[in-house]
């Protein structure tokens, strides 16, 4: 049987991280299992799904790199089929209209919470036999009463829950709109889904979704369901740990790859492995082998990770995901040194795209200001001088490459009788307009001949009006 699993969101708001792990799971083991991975928009809930989150789910899942086979598919083009199942269960007497009014409801379970019971539906309409016509009805299904139901959770193990302590779920509203649960099982038979793997905070339906499944005659999937991911302080993650939405990470500098490796090692390990390719992910996936326990999430990890990619991943890559902070920061960088070998010098010392970005511009930029902490600490009385000096060492130069450079500035070094440490930082600051850089002769190189002299000249003048009036 072909290995079919689904990611089936809410459009009620942002991608969130936790979303696109259990995407992640579904993913790798349709991918692992050469089968299929369906998106499924569940947006039956029309108050609170959106189009911008529809838009929000559909970016996401572009942009973290997890491609579908089927989809995305949307409940709401699918009322037709879930009245056909509600109207299949009332016929088979599985599930029944329902008219206790509010009211009624509100009264039972202050009774059952009077009576130290737990609330649920008490079946009161369970068997009516006369249908009241023209009464507002819900529909509810009719759990069965007596016996457990078992999941072999393939996460989580064995998970028992005897039908005592489920009640008569309601499947349509009296608007005549079906429900999460009704939806979810007709959706996951129709689609023919062998495995659902989702978050635990569904684990409650699991029970529920099964005894539905049976009464529609139908084989039982496959269940998973992973744990959590918390934030540092025990607590479920969310917004007040940061970031949450799956393109904030974007917006903060994050490779894809680096975002799903972290979601990837949350909770699930392969030996001592840390860095995962997507093959890899592929290869030595196990669902279950996926860790039962909540994960705790650790931004440092994640930036660990995120490092580790700018340093090796192909240069064109990093292109390609710089690009979109290079934009998004107004840095065009068509006119000046080629955009990889900049990379190959920055890539040992970024934590970020973000990061990266930013610290290129004056390589592409003439800046106006020089960092002020950094002129105020390099800048000094002789700095006029020093600088003069290299600026005359390098216009000399015929070659203008990293190591004519290199010997430019030790020329200097040597002339004025000054160790490295007096003279590179100044020139630093001159040429770059801050205290880090790559090493010198390569920024420079970099930087080209042209613009180098012009700033050294700049910086020549900043540095004796600086002490003019002293
Ligand atoms: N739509 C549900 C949610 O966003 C998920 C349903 C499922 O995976 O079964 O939480």
């Amino acid at each position: 049987m072909t290995v079919r699993t689904r990611f089936a969101p809410s459009p009620t708001g942002y991608l969130h991280i936790g979303g696109v792990r259990t995407a992640l799971y579904s993913w790798l083991h349709a991918r692992k299992n050469g089968g299929k991975f369906v998106l499924r928009i569940e947006d039956t809930d029309r108050e609170r799904s959106t189009q911008e989150s529809v838009d929000a789910i559909l970016e996401g899942m572009e942009w973290i790199g997890l491609d579908y086979d089927e989809g995305p598919i949307f409940q709401t083009d699918r009322f037709d089929r879930y009245a056909e199942v509600i109207q299949q269960l009332l016929d088979q007497g599985d599930a029944y209209h329902c008219y206790c009014t509010r009211e009624e409801l509100d009264e039972m379970r202050e009774q059952q919470r009077a009576n130290k019971e737990k609330p649920r539906y008490n079946g009161k309409c369970r068997d009516l036999k006369d249908p009241k016509d023209g009464r507002e009805a819900v529909i509810r299904f009719k759990n069965p009463v007596d016996g457990d139901v078992v999941i072999d959770d393939l996460i989580k193990g064995k998970i028992v829950i005897n039908n005592r302590e489920l009640d008569d779920l309601i499947i349509a509203r009296s608007d005549g709109t079906p429900t999460y649960n009704l939806t979810v099982v007709v959706d996951d038979l129709d689609m023919k889904m062998t495995h659902i793997i989702r978050g635990d905070d569904h684990v409650n339906n699991t029970p529920r979704q099964i005894n539905m499944m049976k009464a529609l005659g139908a084989e039982l999937p496959k269940f998973a369901h992973a744990p959590m991911i918390l934030g540092d302080d025990g607590k479920r993650l969310s917004k007040r740990h940061g970031a949450v939405s799956v393109m904030q990470y974007r917006d903060d500098g994050f490779f894809p790859q680096a975002v799903l490796n972290y979601l990837l090692r949350l909770g699930w390990s392969h030996g001592d492995q840390e860095i995962f390719n997507r093959e890899e992910m592929i290869e030595f996936f196990n669902i279950e082998n996926v860790n039962g326990a909540p994960s705790t999430f650790n931004t440092q990890k994640l930036i660990w990770l995120n490092e580790q990619y700018i340093k090796t991943l192909p240069v064109n890559e990093v292109i390609a995901h710089l690009q979109w902070h290079l934009d998004n920061q107004n840095l065009d960088t068509t006119n000046g040194p080629a955009l990889g070998e900049v990379i190959e010098a920055h890539r040992d010392r970024a934590k970020t795209l973000k990061e990266l970005a930013a610290t290129i511009r004056y390589y592409y930029e003439d800046f106006s200001e020089y960092d002020e902490k950094a002129s105020k600490k390099h800048f000094k009385t002789a700095t006029a001088n020093i600088l003069q000096n290299v600026l005359d060492k390098l216009t000399a130069l015929d070659s203008w490459q990293a190591d004519s450079i290199n010997n430019a500035i030790k020329a200097t070094c040597e002339e004025l009788e000054l160790g490295m440490g007096k003279v590179g930082p100044a020139l630093r600051v001159a040429v770059t307009g801050s205290a880090v850089s790559p090493s010198l002769d390569i920024t420079l190189a970099l930087v080209g001949k042209d613009k180098t002299l012009e700033r050294l000249k700049a910086a020549v003048a900043f540095a004796i009006a600086k002490y003019a009036n002293l």
